[in-house]
């Protein structure tokens, strides 16, 4: 019996669609400084009084330590109650998001596209794919749309599941899953495309997705349905399994 052919394409950020300059997908070094940095001017703008040092005590130094068990807890680790603490501390009014995209703009103004995705995507839409992004992310999915907005890539997608906002990280297949309800698919047409098989191939498989491996090197994990170096190639192979 041949296998239904695949109407949704499920597509991974990290290292598929955009390069997010580190694993995390998040400010680290430098740029985490120069986000602190903004972050205790827009306070002090705001009326609040935080040091470097209180911002990491009061913010920054809880949240890592949460975030360190996202694995154990295999969801993200909520940034919300640090910010509201901040704000209590420091005495000032502002709304949690909007310190959040102070922080991060210096970051998130590095990131860059993978060369050729915003291509694929829309030969993939000409193609009459359905698009879906699964993503794992730490902080709130807003952030990174935006990103992707940027560059050109958020509107070939009718779904973004972000797992910050879901509340379930991949490789648990409920990611996945959530995209297909709202594409209204069945798992045996759709693929999922991802560079970790770890974490996307685990997961498209539990879901019972085809699955895809962008080639990188995060290589531990099942072994995928194709293998791709870039998303450039995957409006080709997509092609040839119809
Ligand atoms: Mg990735």
């Amino acid at each position: 019996m041949s296998r239904p052919s695949i109407t949704s394409v499920l597509l991974d950020m990290g290292g598929v669609l955009l390069d997010m300059g580190n694993a995390a997908g998040m400010p680290v070094g430098a740029l985490d400084w120069r986000g602190r940095e903004a972050l205790l001017r827009e306070i002090s703008e705001r009326g609040g009084r935080c040091s470097l040092e209180e911002l990491g005590s009061w913010l920054f130094g809880p949240w890592l330590q949460a975030y360190a068990s996202r694995y154990e807890h295999r969801r993200e680790a909520p940034v919300e109650p640090h910010l509201t603490r901040l704000r209590h501390e420091a005495g000032f009014r502002a709304w949690n998001r909007s310190l959040l995209r102070v922080w991060f703009r210096p970051y998130g103004e590095q990131v860059r596209p993978v060369p050729g995705a915003g291509e694929a995507l829309r030969e993939l839409r000409g193609q009459g794919f359905r698009l879906g992004l699964v993503s794992n992310v730490p902080l709130p999915g807003e952030l990174y749309e935006s990103l992707l907005s940027r560059h050109g890539l958020r509107e070939p997608f009718e779904v973004l599941c972000f797992s910050y906002d879901e509340g379930v990280r991949k490789p648990s297949p409920a990611l996945p899953r959530r995209a297909l309800v709202a594409l209204g698919a069945q798992p045996a047409e759709a693929v999922m495309v991802g560079d970790r098989r770890d974490a996307d191939v685990t997961a498209g498989r539990l879901a019972g997705t085809r699955t895809v491996w962008v080639r990188s090197e995060r290589r531990d994990g099942p072994e995928p349905d194709a293998v791709i170096g870039s998303v450039a190639e995957l409006p080709e192979l997509l092609g040839r399994w119809r």
